[in-house]
C-alpha cells in the first residue's frame, strides 16, 4: 500500500475549456462516452501488441488481450479495463491533463454552440476521453506502464478544474476507469443498454469486449471477426457507415466507400472511404494521411503515407496486408514491393471510386469537389501514372454555368461547337474577375465556352494539362487567338485592318516601347478598346501576380496590346495620328489605354496618381474646364 498523499493538478486551460463545454453544453448522444473509452482502449491494446511483436514476453502471462465492461448499479459505478500499454506518471500528465494538439486552438474557435457540429468537432480533435464527463461526476483512473518499471499510478477528477495523482497498487499492465455515474445517467448500467450500445458502435473493434454480470459471468459483445474481413454480402451500407464514423471520428456518412478483398499473386483487403467534408488541417504539411495499415489482422500503424499518394490523403480507411511481415518498420515500407503493388493498385481504386460517384450521382460528387477539388489537382504534377483518370475528375467553374457549379472536360467536349478545334480556360484571381475579362468578349460573342481557371493552384496544374481527348487546352488571354473556322471573316477584317493601322501602331508600340513588346489588331475583342496578352511561353497576369504575392521575384515580361479595330476610340486615335503624328497628346492617351487594359483584366497599374491625373484632365476638358 502507497502512503503518499494525492497530489492536486490543474489542468491546462484549454482542457478546462472544453471539459466546461463537454459538461454543459453537450447534451445529445451521451451514449457515446462509451464508444470513445471503448476505442481508447482498442489504441491502447493496438499499441502493446505492437510493443510486444519484438518481445513477446513482455505480455507475461497476460497475453490474451480483452476490453472488460461491468456494472455495479448498488455503487453507481461503471467500469472498463483493458490489459493495454497503460501510461507512466508523466505520459498520464501528458495525455489526459494537457491538449498537446495545435489543433486544439482551432477548435475551441470553431465551437459555434450548434451541437451536432460540436460534437463531431470533438471527434476530429480527439478530445473523446473528456467525453465521459457528459455522463460522471467523477473518474478515477488507475494504470500500469508495459514493460516500465515505473509504478501504476491513479488519476481522479470530478472534471472541474483539476485533477489528482498518486501512486497506486495495480498488478497488470493496462488502464481500468472506474467512472462515477451522474444521479440521471445511472440507465449506462443497464447490461440492455450497453450490449446495445457496444453493438452499435463498436462490434468491429478488433479485440474482445467482455461484459461481466452480476454473478460474474462474462458475455464478449463482439464475438464476429473485424468488419473488412466479413463477406461483403454480410455487410449493410448502415454498418460500413458506422465503420467509417468509427475510424474517422466524423459524425457524418461518408460519400462513398469501396470494400476490396484481393486475392493473386498480393493479398490484401482495403477498405476505403471518401468522406463527405474536408478535415480542418487538410492543407498544413503536418496533415496526417487516412489509412491505417494492418497485418493479418493485427494492428501496425495509423497514418501510412505509403499506401496512397499525398494528394489523396483524404482518403480513410484501413488496408490489412497478409503478405507483409509482422514487424514491418516505417523504412522498411518506403521501399517494399508489396506496399508498392497496394499503393498502385488502391490509388486506381480510390480514382475509380469517384468516377463512378461523379457518373451515379453528380450532385454529390459536386460536394465532393467543393471539399477535396484543390487538392485532387495537386495530383497533376505528382501522378503521370493516373493522368488519364485526373483529367476525367477534374472540374472547373464555366462561362456557360452559374457560380458554384462545376463542368467537366467530357461535358466541354460535348457542348463544343462545330468547327471549334481546342478547349479554352481563363486564369483569374476570381470568377467576377474571369468574367469582367475583355479577353473574353469574342468568346461570348461566338458562344464559345470558356472553363474559369480562379484556384490558384490552377496555373500549376494546367502546366500538366495540355490536352484532353485529342484537344488542346488553349489560355484565352495568351498568343495570338485562332477560333479556326469560327472567325473566318473576322480574320480577314483583321488582315485589312493590321495594313491600315500599321504606322499607327508603330507610333504606338515605339512610344509604349518601356511596357509594351508589340501591337496589333485583334479578333479577341467585341466591345472594349484593346486589351493585353502574354505569349505562349510566359507567365501571364495571373500567375504574376501570384508569385508576387508569395514574395517570389517575378521577371516582369513586356506584353502585346491588341486593338480592337472596330472601337469608336481607337478609330479616332487612328484618325488624329493620321491628320498629325506629332500630335503632343497621344503619349497620354496610349498611356491611359495600357493602364485601363490592365485593370480591366484585374492588374494593378504601374502609378495609380499618374493615371487618376491624366483622367481627370480628360473630364475636365470635356466638361469644358
Ligand atoms: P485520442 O484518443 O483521440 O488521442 P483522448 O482524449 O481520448 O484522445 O485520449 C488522449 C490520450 O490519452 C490518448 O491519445 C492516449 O495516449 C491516452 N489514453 C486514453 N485512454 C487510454 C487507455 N485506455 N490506455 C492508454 N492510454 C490511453
Amino acid at each position: 500500500m502507497t502512503t503518499q498523499t494525492p497530489q492536486k493538478m490543474e489542468f491546462q486551460a484549454e482542457v478546462k475549456q472544453l471539459l466546461n463545454l463537454v459538461i454543459h453544453s453537450l447534451y445529445s448522444h451521451k451514449e457515446i462516452f462509451l464508444r470513445e473509452l471503448i476505442s481508447n482502449s482498442s489504441d491502447a491494446i493496438d499499441k502493446a501488441r505492437f510493443e510486444s511483436l519484438t518481445s513477446i514476453e513482455l505480455l507475461g502471462d497476460d497475453a490474451t488481450f480483452k476490453i472488460r465492461i461491468s456494472a455495479d448499479k448498488d455503487a453507481g459505478i461503471l467500469r472498463i479495463s483493458d490489459n493495454g500499454i497503460g501510461m507512466t506518471r508523466e505520459e498520464l500528465i501528458q495525455n489526459i491533463g494537457t491538449i498537446a494538439s495545435s489543433g486544439t486552438k482551432k477548435f475551441l474557435e470553431q465551437l459555434s454552440g450548434d451541437q451536432k457540429k460540436d460534437m463531431s468537432l470533438i471527434g476530429q480533435f480527439g478530445v473523446g476521453f473528456y467525453s465521459v464527463f457528459m455522463v460522471a461526476d467523477k473518474v478515477v483512473l488507475t494504470t500500469k506502464r508495459l514493460g516500465a518499471d515505473a509504478p501504476a499510478m491513479r488519476w481522479e477528477s470530478s472534471g472541474d478544474g483539476s485533477y489528482t495523482l498518486e501512486e497506486a497498487d495495480k498488478l497488470g499492465r493496462g488502464t481500468e476507469l472506474e467512472i462515477h455515474l451522474k444521479e440521471d445517467e445511472k440507465e449506462f448500467l443497464d447490461d440492455w443498454k450497453i450490449q446495445s450500445i457496444v453493438r452499435k458502435y463498436s462490434e468491429y473493434i478488433a479485440y474482445p469486449i467482455a461484459l461481466t454480470d452480476k454473478d460474474g459471468k462474462e458475455e464478449v459483445l463482439n464475438a464476429k471477426p473485424p468488419l473488412w474481413r466479413r463477406s461483403k454480402s454480410d455487410i449493410t451500407k448502415e454498418q460500413y457507415h458506422e465503420f467509417y464514423k468509427h475510424i474517422a471520428h466524423d459524425e457524418e456518412d461518408p460519400l462513398a466507400y469501396s470494400h476490396n478483398q484481393v486475392e493473386g499473386a498480393v493479398e490484401y483487403t482495403s477498405l476505403l472511404y471518401i468522406p463527405a467534408k474536408a478535415p480542418f488541417d487538410l492543407y498544413q504539411p503536418e496533415r496526417k494521411h487516412g489509412l491505417s495499415l494492418y497485418v493479418k489482422r493485427v494492428f501496425i500503424m495509423n497514418d501510412c503515407k505509403e499506401l496512397l499518394p499525398t494528394y489523396l490523403r483524404f482518403v480513410r480507411g484501413i488496408v490489412d496486408s497478409e503478405d507483409l511481415p509482422l514487424n514491418v518498420s516505417r523504412e522498411l515500407l518506403q521501399k517494399n514491393a508489396v506496399i508498392q503493388k497496394i499503393h498502385q493498385a488502391t490509388t486506381k481504386k480510390v480514382l475509380n471510386l469517384l468516377e463512378t460517384l461523379a457518373r451515379e450521382d453528380a450532385e454529390k460528387y459536386a460536394a465532393f469537389w467543393k471539399e477535396f477539388g484543390t487538392v485532387i489537382k495537386e495530383g497533376f504534377h505528382m501522378n503521370w501514372e493516373n493522368l488519364d483518370e485526373l483529367k476525367r475528375l477534374v472540374r472547373f467553374e464555366s462561362s456557360k454555368l452559374a457560380a458554384d457549379h462545376y463542368q467537366s472536360l467530357q461535358d466541354y467536349v460535348v457542348g463544343m461547337k462545330d468547327g471549334q478545334k481546342d478547349i479554352y480556360y481563363i486564369t483569374a484571381e476570381s470568377r467576377k474577375s474571369a468574367e469582367g475579362s475583355p479577353h473574353l468578349e469574342v468568346f461570348r460573342k461566338k458562344d464559345i465556352e470558356v472553363l474559369y481557371l480562379v484556384d490558384p493552384i490552377d496555373e500549376w496544374m494546367i502546366q500538366s494539362l495540355s490536352d484532353f481527348d485529342g484537344k488542346k487546352l488553349v489560355n484565352a488571354a495568351k498568343g495570338d487567338l485562332d477560333l479556326g473556322d469560327l472567325s473566318k471573316d473576322e480574320k480577314k477584317h483583321q488582315k485589312e485592318a493590321q495594313s491600315e493601322y500599321k504606322k499607327f501602331m508603330k507610333d504606338f508600340e515605339e512610344k509604349m516601347s518601356d511596357t509594351l513588346k508589340e501591337v496589333r489588331v485583334t479578333t479577341r475583342l467585341a466591345e472594349s478598346p484593346c486589351c493585353l496578352v502574354s505569349g505562349e511561353e510566359e507567365l501571364g497576369a495571373n500567375l504574376e501576380r501570384i508569385l508576387k504575392m508569395t514574395n517570389q521575384k517575378v521577371k516582369e515580361s513586356k506584353r502585346t496590346l491588341e486593338l480592337n479595330p472596330d472601337h469608336p476610340i481607337i478609330k479616332k486615335l487612328h484618325d488624329i495620328y493620321e491628320a498629325e503624328p506629332a500630335n503632343p497628346k497621344l503619349p497620354d492617351w496610349y498611356r491611359v489605354l495600357v493602364d485601363q487594359a490592365l485593370l480591366a483584366e484585374g492588374s494593378p497599374i504601374p502609378e495609380p496618381a499618374s493615371y487618376v491625373s491624366k483622367v481627370n484632365g480628360f473630364l475636365a476638358e470635356m466638361l469644358g474646364k
